[in-house]
C-alpha cells in the first residue's frame, strides 16, 4: 500500500508493507520502508494549490498532452454542492467572549479565542476586527510570540465584546465567483488520470486553529473528496500556511 504524505515544498513518499501482512498489535512497530519499485531511484509528484482556475483552464491541458498526471489540492468549501462548509467547532461565542472579560488570554484558552477570531474575521468577515490579519497571529504563534498573541488576541475580543453584537457559529457558504470549477469539472479531470487532494474546506491558517476546528477542515473536506471523487483520491494532504 502506498502511502503519501505532502507538505509545501517537501514530499515523503513511503512504501509501506501490505498491513495484512502484521498481527493486529504490532501494525506500528514492524512498518518497513521499502525500494522504489522497478529499480527507481526516486519519484516526482507534479502539485499545484488552491485550484485555481487557470490550473485546469491552462495547466491541465498542457499536463494531458505531456502524459504527466498531475495533484490538486482544492479547497472544498470553494464548491457550491459540497456538503460541508466553513464554521466555528467550540462552545457559544458570546461565552467565549464573556469569559474573555474576566480571564485574559493564556495558553489554555489562546487556540479556542484564535479560532474563534478566525471564523470571525476571515468567514464572517466580520468589520468591526478587519485591520486584523490571523496569518500574522499564526505567524506568531509558530515562532513562539505568545505574549504577543495573548495581546492582540485580548484587544479583539476587547472590540467584539463592545460592538454589542450578538455572535453565532453556523456554517457560511463560501462566495465564488460564477465560473468556478464544479465537482462535474474535477470528475471529469479524474478520469483523465490527475489526483485531487485535501488543501482543507476554507484555506485557515492552521497554526492559528485548535484542534477540533483543524479536524473539522481537515476532515470534512476529505470526506467531500471522497463524496464526489472517490476514495483513492483521499491519499494526499496539504496543510495551509
Ligand atoms: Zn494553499
Amino acid at each position: 500500500m502506498w502511502t503519501k504524505i505532502v507538505k509545501k515544498e517537501h514530499l515523503i513518499l513511503f512504501l509501506l508493507t501490505p498491513l495484512s501482512l502484521f498481527a493486529v498489535t504490532d501494525l506500528f512497530s514492524q512498518t518497513e520502508i521499502l525500494k522504489w519499485p522497478d529499480g527507481k531511484s526516486s519519484c516526482v509528484s507534479i502539485t499545484f494549490d488552491d485550484g485555481s482556475m487557470n490550473q485546469f483552464k491552462i495547466a491541465v491541458p498542457i499536463l494531458n498532452e505531456l502524459e504527466l498526471p498531475g495533484t490538486f489540492f482544492i479547497n472544498t468549501g470553494n464548491f457550491y454542492t459540497s456538503k460541508y462548509h466553513p464554521k466555528f467547532i467550540g462552545r457559544p461565542i458570546m461565552d467565549i467572549l464573556q469569559e474573555s472579560e474576566t480571564i485574559p488570554t493564556n495558553k489554555s484558552n489562546v487556540f479556542e479565542r484564535t479560532s474563534m477570531i478566525r471564523y470571525l474575521r476571515e468567514i464572517r468577515n466580520e468589520p468591526a476586527i478587519s485591520s486584523y490579519n490571523v496569518n500574522r497571529i499564526g505567524n506568531n504563534l509558530e515562532r513562539g510570540r505568545y505574549e504577543e498573541v495573548y495581546e492582540t488576541v485580548n484587544e479583539i475580543c476587547d472590540i467584539l465584546r463592545k460592538s454589542n453584537k450578538t455572535f453565532e457559529a453556523k456554517p457560511v457558504r463560501i462566495n465564488v465567483d460564477q465560473d468556478h470549477t464544479t465537482w462535474e469539472d474535477l470528475k471529469k479531470y479524474s478520469e483523465e488520470g490527475h489526483e485531487f487532494a485535501c488543501h482543507t474546506i476554507s484555506h485557515p491558517h492552521l497554526s492559528a486553529l485548535d484542534k477540533e476546528n483543524i479536524l473539522y477542515e481537515l476532515g470534512k473536506c476529505k470526506e467531500d473528496i471522497k463524496d464526489h471523487l472517490g476514495y483513492k483520491h483521499t491519499l494526499s494532504v496539504e496543510c495551509p500556511s
